[in-house]
């Protein structure tokens, strides 16, 4: 991992990332204000934007210092998609670029995405490439760029990166050479959208060469103004699965001295460890690298990616820092989006998604699960008016996926509800868009997320599929709290990052690494505020057991058995309100330390039997620290168990209460998500209350929530000017009451925003 923190570093400091947090003290922790009370609210802001505490100037929006002027538009981006895997390009071309570009219009879109290859070429392209049987002579392509800038309209030039595309029915002599082969000589195959079935890639055969002209003609030769990219791909139904055609044999050997490790369960884990940060590192995400430095030098333009598997045990995940922005969605629901938004921007990079891209419906009833459903019809009224609002909410790029279905309509597009409901989406972006992009989150809790888990946590009680419950979990409980949270990755963790939270909580990381033990136990010293749950430090980075907690001093814990126990009927007992609350069925058993306090014990209720210390809290230097051994946070997420609910506000609003930005009472399904800048404050109000039981890719239908207490802490000094709820646009009944701004939202059906204007 260092090795790729050092490139990252230096890429950071060419964008002049670093200049921000330069000279930031590191071990800083900014706590006395919180106990005091006297400083309470004292999070002041700066005319850039910026936030005071205690002499301590923390970066506005992360990441909004590594943006230029010129390049503030991919931010809130309002892009048509014109996919080239479906009709209008693919298997036949009847795309019309003056149709797209009425269309793109009509939605009122301010960027459109021109495919200019996906299994074949929509561009008359030079190298060895297939091009679509029916292009013929035309340039479908620069028509596109030309009537586009004409009107005023972005162009973003969509290139896959190995993307599978060499069809199994083709006679292509050369595909044999650049495909990936298993071990024992058999090519492997994908599915993707169910047309036909392709051969996947190799990234160390001369197909990388051709990939990298292509795209360099589509850069040196059209004026467009950002290239996005899909993948690097290695792979994609096999990417798990090690290539050992000759090129990648030979690539390794020269690398690593050595032969590609067998995944018959020969390898040792240091092979194992070795081969993937090759694969990863210096084969996929150095071409990323390659490719971006190559356009950087040709044309001065963003480049975005689509990292959508960056929490997955995916290759090319750590391909963001060579990239302005990237794509990440991927969600089954509103919270977890926001979560995904908030996460990728805590890599100081802009955000993109999908707008509406859930109309994948329930494909249970069909065999080939690749065809799924029609991309292209948006989902009706308020479930995208939602799907968008959490966009709004981030603060993030939207893409609409997209051109495929409107291409065909024979009326106004404007005529289909949800398409009028699109364009009410796009209208307030850009309404709003100055507001929108001048604000910034201020998060109090940063969730440490364990993507070092999700790749290398291996374990017999370890279930990979639900290991998002903890995080998701630990976001849902924040947010149910009336709290706003950054998650962050892992392996984005530093001192710096750290300091910026009042409180750092860590659900169920198992895989840290002793460097991030100790930063986090710097942290604490320094009077930081640490919740780590459940398994959080028994395993080193790379998934490799320690037999106790890497944090065991921290924790005033250490494990008795290294798997966790799993019993039915598991209670946990709080002595100081002598409650018994439901414990996770899965609890470590471990023994407290005499510097830590047990504040709840876990019974065995069927077997009359206390289990022992279930919680744990302990002082180090000027912070604390809190151990659950259980995944309560996993258990919150499934159940929404009110005791649950109250028991960690108990333990979380001593830190936390006193530096709230906002108020909200609790209401099932209401999700907040506030920012502010010098002059305005925003409350979103999230509302999903929609009837979704069970199976998520169904339409659902949503009841509002009536009546909404909340108030907003005003700045210290500072009075209100006006309030408004922006999405409703109806008037809003507000008062000031020592120093917090307080009204009562009559109605969020799906969405509304609040707005202090101050003065
Ligand atoms: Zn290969």
């Amino acid at each position: 991992m260092s090795v790729e923190k050092v490139s990252r570093r230096e890429l950071l400091q060419r964008a002049g990332i670093l200049a921000a947090s330069a000279g930031m003290p590191r071990h800083l922790r900014l706590m006395g204000m919180k106990l005091g009370g006297a400083g309470a609210g004292s999070a002041e802001t700066t005319p850039g934007g910026s936030r005071v505490r205690e002499g301590v100037v923390l970066p506005a929006g992360e990441g909004a210092a590594g943006l230029r002027p010129d390049f503030e538009w991919i931010r809130t981006v309002r892009l048509m998609i014109a996919e080239g895997y479906v009709p209008p390009f693919y298997p036949s071309l009847d795309y019309d670029p003056k149709k797209a570009l009425a269309l793109a219009r009509r939605l009122n879109c301010d960027a459109f995405r021109y495919p200019t290859y996906s299994y074949v070429a929509f561009f008359p392209t030079k190298t060895r490439l297939p091009h679509h049987p029916e292009l013929g002579g035309g340039d479908p392509f620069r028509d596109t760029v030309n009537l586009f800038h004409d009107a005023g309209l972005k162009v973003v030039a969509y290139n896959p990166l190995n993307h599978p595309f060499m069809d199994v029915n083709s006679d292509n002599p050369e595909y044999r050479d650049w495909m990936r082969y298993d071990a024992q000589g058999q090519p492997m195959i994908t599915h993707h959208m169910g047309w036909t079935r392709f051969y996947e890639g190799c990234l160390n055969s001369p197909l990388r060469e051709q990939i990298r002209e292509r795209v360099r003609e589509v850069v040196t030769n059209y004026p467009v103004d950002l290239m996005y990219f899909d993948g690097p791909y290695e792979g994609m139904d096999q990417e798990s699965r090690f290539c050992h055609s000759k090129y990648c044999q030979a690539a390794y050997q020269k690398a690593r001295g050595k032969n590609i490790p067998s995944q018959d369960g020969s390898a040792t884990p240091q092979d194992l460890i070795d081969y993937w940060q090759w694969i990863s590192e210096d084969v996929v995400v150095a071409f990323m690298r390659e490719i971006a430095d190559m356009v950087r030098q040709v044309r001065d333009v963003p480049v975005v990616f689509n990292d959508t598997g960056l929490l997955s045990r995916s290759v090319r995940s750590h391909a963001y820092p060579y990239v302005d922005g990237f794509m990440f969605e991927a969600a089954d629901t509103p919270e977890e989006k926001l979560f995904n938004m908030r996460l990728g921007q805590s890599t100081g990079k802009v955000i993109w998604t999908y707008i509406s891209s859930h109309t994948e419906y329930n494909t249970e009833h069909l065999k080939d699960k690749s065809v799924r459903g029609w991309y292209s019809a948006p989902v009706e009224g308020e479930r995208l008016e939602l799907d968008a609002a959490v966009a709004t909410a981030a603060g993030v790029g939207y893409c609409y996926w997209g051109l495929n279905r409107l291409h065909y309509e024979p009326q106004d597009i404007l005529d289909v509800p949800s398409i009028r409901a699109l364009k009410g989406v796009f209208d307030f972006a850009q309404k709003n868009g100055r507001l929108l992009r001048s604000v910034s989150p201020r998060p109090q809790v940063g969730i440490l997320t364990g993507a070092q888990t999700i790749r290398w946590y291996q374990s017999p009680m370890f279930i990979p599929q639900a290991y998002r419950n903890y995080y998701y979990g630990a976001w849902q409980l924040i947010k149910d709290l009336g709290y706003d949270a950054e998650p962050f990755l892992d392996y984005e963790m530093t001192a710096e990052r750290l300091a910026k939270y009042e409180l750092v909580y860590a659900p169920n990381a198992a895989c840290l690494s002793s460097a991030q033990c100790s930063m986090l136990g710097n942290y604490v010293e320094s009077g930081g505020t640490l919740l780590a749950t459940h398994l959080t430090s028994v395993a080193d980075e790379f998934g490799r057991p320690r037999h106790n907690y890497g944090l065991s001093e921290l924790f005033g814990a250490n494990l008795k058995v290294p798997e966790p126990l799993e019993i039915p009927d598991l209670y946990l007992h709080v002595p100081a309100s002598d409650k018994l609350l439901p414990q996770d069925p899965q609890v470590m058993l471990f023994q407290a330390a005499s510097s830590a306090e047990v504040i709840a014990e876990t019974r065995d209720r069927g077997h009359r039997h206390t289990l022992g210390p279930a919680v744990v809290k302990r002082h180090q230097g000027k912070g604390q620290v809190i151990y659950v051994g259980s995944g309560l946070e996993a258990i919150y997420e499934e159940t929404l168990n009110e005791s649950l609910r109250a028991y960690f506000r108990s333990l979380l609003d001593p830190f936390l209460a006193s530096t709230r930005t906002y108020e909200l009472e609790f209401r099932p399904g209401l999700m907040p998500q506030f920012a502010s800048s010098q002059n305005t404050l925003l409350l979103h109000l999230l509302a999903n209350t929609g009837n979704i039981w069970k199976k998520h890719l169904v339409q659902e239908e949503f009841l509002p929530i009536k009546n909404v207490r909340v108030r907003l802490r005003l700045p210290q000094g500072r009075s209100a000017k006006s309030v408004a709820l922006m999405w409703s646009g109806t008037k809003a009944d507000w008062n000031v009451r020592e120093g917090w701004v307080e009204l009562t939202v009559p109605k969020v059906q799906v969405y509304e925003v609040i707005r202090v204007d101050l003065a």
